[in-house]
């Protein structure tokens, strides 16, 4: 009558009773440790029955619980196999029975058994991706938690001005006996921050609306001319003559207009920001192979070198008491959401020059 298969035949079928041979069976309490970070590597453990913790100390996040192993599982092989300290601590979470294998007896068993090797290479394999899938959520989710942080941060900061200059100037118009001109002052300073905050709000607003975009048939020529006429009298408060360079080439495309113009505002906002004073934009339109480049350029002092590098990540502002570092951000988010990219550049001539792409209807397709 063949022997019931017993744990070793999991490990290597074609010769359990050799490993069987090997093995030192050691019973442990829970709670009780197997070995500890820096003790030798001279043996691996298979578990016969119970429960295992693995843990060791992680840089800047104290002690943690890499794995919990159960029965027919191997641990401690990869101090064996590199021949060194161990680099974590295994300890019996219950009643455990465990098999211990000699290091040498052990090495000179997989050399000899190509078979086992590869059985070994598979578990190792095995372990190590998911323990690189558990680490990477973790990575992902402190990053997410990261950029949730920052943008609190950010938004906190933002409100924080306004709201106090709103407070301060509620309390003067509360006073009695004020100076004239400082009542009439107060409302319109109300006004101005609560436009403000109006504004971060929209912002905030359209930066989380991802993949809001609405595409639908636009003729681009004419969303242009019409989008140019809305913003002429901002354009117009901030001593900024816009014109058009060149042809405006008569195109339909697949597009969410009302996405796009917060495109155009946001740009033609921030070079109104830039040119103090007053200055020219220029808008140019070029038809490629299978784009449409539309370019603006202004003749400000250009961007500066500590922003040009991270321009399109959010919260990425520099050299504005007032900026969010979220309007770039938007511009690139809708961009892509139409399946096009943004990219901007100082040009020689001085002044900067943002540009984005927006796919063109391919030929034949159009029924
Ligand atoms: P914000 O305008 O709130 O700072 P943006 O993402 O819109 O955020 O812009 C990021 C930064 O890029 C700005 O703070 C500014 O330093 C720079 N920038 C954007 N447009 C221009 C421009 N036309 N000329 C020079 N610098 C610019």
């Amino acid at each position: 009558m063949p022997a019931a298969p017993t744990i070793f035949d999991a490990l290597w079928p074609e010769q359990p009773e050799a490993l069987a041979a090997l093995a030192e069976t050691r019973q442990l309490q829970a709670g009780e440790r197997v070995f500890k970070e820096g003790d030798p590597g001279d043996g691996l453990y298979l578990i016969e029955s119970g429960q295992v913790e693995i843990s060791g100390q992680m840089l800047g996040q104290g002690h943690r619980v890499f794995c919990r192993l159960g029965p027919g599982e191997l641990f401690g092989e990869m101090a064996v196999i590199e021949n060194h300290n161990r680099s974590a601590s295994a300890a019996a979470t219950e009643s455990t029975v465990l098999h211990f294998l000699e290091r040498d007896a052990m090495l000179a068993l997989i050399q000899r058994a190509p078979g086992l090797a590869m059985r070994l290479l598979q578990l190792i394999s095995h372990r190590l991706r998911d323990f690189n899938r558990v680490f990477l959520d973790e990575i992902v989710q402190a990053e997410r938690l990261s950029v949730i942080g920052q943008f609190a941060r950010s938004i906190i900061h933002d409100l924080k001005n306004p709201l106090q200059i709103i407070s301060l100037n509620a309390e003067l118009l509360a006073t009695p006996g004020l100076p004239a001109d400082l009542t009439t002052q107060a409302p319109g300073q109300i006004r101005a921050q609560v436009e403000r905050i109006n504004d971060l709000v929209t912002q905030i607003l359209e930066f989380t609306q991802g993949g809001a975009s609405r595409p639908q048939s636009l003729d681009y020529r004419q969303f242009l001319l019409d989008t140019l006429a809305q913003l002429q009298p901002t354009l117009d408060l901030k001593q900024i003559e816009m014109t058009i360079t060149g042809e405006l080439p008569a195109i339909t495309l697949q597009a969410d207009p009302r996405r796009l113009r917060r495109v155009l505002a946001n740009l033609a906002g921030n070079a109104g920001d830039a040119m103090e004073g007053g200055g020219h934009l220029r808008l140019r339109v070029e038809r490629r192979d299978h784009e449409l480049l539309t370019e603006l350029q202004d003749n400000g002092p250009g961007i500066a070198d500590a922003v040009l590098e991270r321009l399109f990540q959010p919260f990425a502002t520099h050299g504005k008491s007032h900026g969010t570092g979220l309007g770039l951000s938007i511009c690139r988010q809708i961009i892509e959401e139409h399946g096009g990219h943004i990219c901007a550049r100082n040009a020689p001539e001085g002044g900067a020059v943002f540009g984005f792409t927006l796919p063109l209807p391919r030929q034949g397709l159009e029924l």
